[in-house]
């Protein structure tokens, strides 16, 4: 006998962990959220928040929503990433970021009733933990994971309370691992892992300097140091990251993976930050110095039985493209819904059998885009004549060269234009963050092709309600004339059916559908003196079906299934599809 049980034991408060718990307590799925230490996040590693994870918060209420936006840095002030000699030297160029250019920020406006923006994982953390608390999550610190045993009908995890310094065990029917990059879980689930960790060592210096005279006219996130001799994470150059405007810096640094980690002492710190600043008597507040690796693995499986893995347990890389905490808060809007049906024998446990072959392919995707980020800063290095050298002297002739009247010297500047140019698939790649189409067992195309991307689909976000792909925003109406996203007629939990005029029959199969199976179901008919209205024709032009067809749509936002008209037997096609995703 267990010494506690639960429907759901989460292993980690981090963003992935916190998520998962947030999500399932707002279904009222009874869960146990478990941190080793005492402390949420104590540093601020992630902050580019992209659209689609705050599409999540927004899901879980415009409360939690709200307070990401009102600790947030703005996106306005994202600005441009710029690269230079040292925020007091020479900037060398610099590139529009996370949709702040005028054409990227048309396409965030089209894209989502949500705004990119900054938001440091010492925010993000506690405001997940609170929410999942606050909706009942049982919240245990100082707790730690140690081992799990599972059965055909739960699994059985051994904990050790720090405090008391006494095992227990607890007894749940699913246990979620998001352990992060070192995951227990992940290891003792056997989930299988392909690529290889500790590629590079870098080092954090989280500090307090004032540092608006150099930035404040130039806002960015990031500002990229490029001088002989530093090397953060493999990547050849110093970082200056804004924690808070303009006060609050984390600057990251590298070190050879391949000799023993050094212990920098204060003093080293402060010097390396001095000399990434260019100011030699800064005043500089040190909070903190810590260490980490470049990892590039992913899980090729990411479920073992009634274990399942999320976050960097699950997908581990570098900080490029930003998409760490992101993707792990979006792996938890995955496997919430699914976890929630399935407790509440809405749905059969198959249904859990569609998280993995939904999510590995997007953890494959996101290690390589961000690890492939990295090198893509080669030219960048090439163009200013940086080539790995510690002669000083050398180095900063041939970047004195691109100033010339010669035509080698224009080859020059059009490289490095061009270099820093293409760093857009880093600091902009919307697609990346937006285009994610499932296929699995809860999704049912009906043999409907795929729609090819017309462009980048690593830069651009392409709309399609093809199903498994999002949701496609657009605003509508209520009746009261309210301006709603398409996105907050779906989720909190439950599937939606679209339709317009003419739709009625789904609207009765579904409601049908919905009784019968006791499932949480919602209907909404958009068009011309209906409950919603499309007033701009926007929805009309994003729905990719006629009035009578339908969309069924997943709790997390994802198009299930379609169909272009009515069909014949409405109620036969739904109870068919349902019965599909359901497995039930
Ligand atoms: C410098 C830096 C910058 C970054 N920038 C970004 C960014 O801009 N955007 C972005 O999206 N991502 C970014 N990331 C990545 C991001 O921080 C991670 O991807 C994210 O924290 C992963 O979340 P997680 O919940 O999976 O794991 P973690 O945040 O690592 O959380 C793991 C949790 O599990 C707990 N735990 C571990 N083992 C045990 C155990 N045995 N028992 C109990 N508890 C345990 C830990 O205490 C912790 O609570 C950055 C990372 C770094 C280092």
């Amino acid at each position: 006998m267990a010494d506690i049980t639960t429907d759901v034991l989460v292993i980690g408060t981090g963003p992935a962990g916190s998520a998962t718990a947030a999500l399932l307590a707002t279904q009222g799925v009874d869960v146990m959220v478990v941190n080793r230490y005492r402390w949420l996040a104590n540093s601020p590693r992630a902050h580019i928040t992209n659209q689609r994870t705050m599409e999540v918060l927004r899901d879980l209420g415009p409360e939690v929503e709200h307070e990401a936006y009102l600790h947030a840095t703005p996106k306005e002030l994202m600005g441009n990433n710029v690269f230079c000699t040292s925020l007091a030297g020479e900037e060398l160029g610099r590139i529009a970021t996370w949709g702040t250019s005028p054409a990227s920020a048309a396409e965030h406006a089209l894209s989502s009733p949500t705004a990119m923006n900054d938001l440091p994982q010492t925010y993000m953390e506690p405001l997940l933990f609170k929410t999942a608390c606050a909706r009942g999550a049982q919240g245990r610190m100082s707790c730690e994971y140690l081992s799990h045993e599972q059965d055909a009908d739960g699994v059985t995890a051994t904990l050790r309370d720090r405090l008391t310094v006494r095992d227990f065990t607890v007894r749940a029917r699913y246990l979620v691992g998001a352990d992060g990059g070192n995951s227990l879980v992940a290891e003792h689930a056997g989930i299988p892992l392909e690529g290889q960790m500790g590629v590079a060592g870098s080092i954090n210096l989280l500090c307090k300097m004032d540092l608006s005279a150099y930035v404040a006219h130039r806002p960015s996130v990031l500002y990229w140091v490029m001088q002989p001799g530093s090397n953060v994470g493999g990547i050849g150059m110093g970082v200056v990251r804004m924690v808070r405007p303009w006060n609050e810096w984390l600057i990251i640094w590298g070190y050879d993976i391949t000799k023993p980690r050094p212990e920098l002492t204060e003093e080293e710190a402060k010097a390396i930050i001095r000399q990434l600043v260019g100011v030699p008597d800064i005043e500089i507040d040190l909070t903190a110095i810590s260490y980490w690796t470049v990892n590039n693995v992913y899980a090729t499986h990411m479920q073992n039985g009634r274990v399942f893995v999320m976050g960097d347990a699950a997908h581990r890389h570098p900080p490029s493209n930003g998409l760490g905490s992101n993707t792990s808060i979006q792996d938890a809007f995955n496997m919430a819904w699914k976890l929630s049906m399935v407790l509440k024998g809405q749905a059969s446990p198959a249904l859990l059998d569609s998280y993995s072959p939904e999510r590995a392919p997007v953890a494959k995707q996101i290690v390589t885009r961000a690890n492939k980020s990295i090198p893509e800063f080669g030219p960048i290095f090439q163009a200013l004549g940086m080539d790995g050298s510690f002669d000083h002297a050398r180095i900063q002739a041939n970047m004195d060269a691109r100033c010339d009247a010669t035509p080698e010297a224009e080859a020059q500047r059009e490289a490095l234009r061009q270099a820093i140019a293409y760093k857009k698939y880093e600091f902009d790649a919307h697609g990346v963050e937006m285009n994610q189409r499932y296929s699995s067992g809860a999704i049912v195309t009906d043999g409907q092709p795929e729609p090819p991307f017309t462009q980048d689909a690593e830069l651009h976000y392409q709309p399609t309600t093809w199903p498994g792909a999002r949701l496609p925003h657009v605003w509508v109406f209520d009746t009261k004339g309210r301006k709603l996203s398409t996105l907050d007629l779906c989720g909190q939990g439950q599937f939606t059916l679209l339709t317009g005029i003419g739709g009625q029959p789904w609207v009765e199969a579904a409601q049908a559908e919905a009784a019968k199976r006791g499932i949480p179901l919602r209907t909404h008919v958009i068009g011309p003196r209906q409950p919603i209205a499309d007033h701009s024709g926007d929805w009309a032009r994003a729905r990719e079906i006629s009035d009578a067809g339908c969309l069924l749509v997943r709790p997390d936002h994802h198009v299930a299934w379609r169909s272009p008209a009515l069909s014949a037997d409405p109620a036969g096609d739904l109870s068919r599809v349902l019965t599909a995703i359901l497995g039930k």
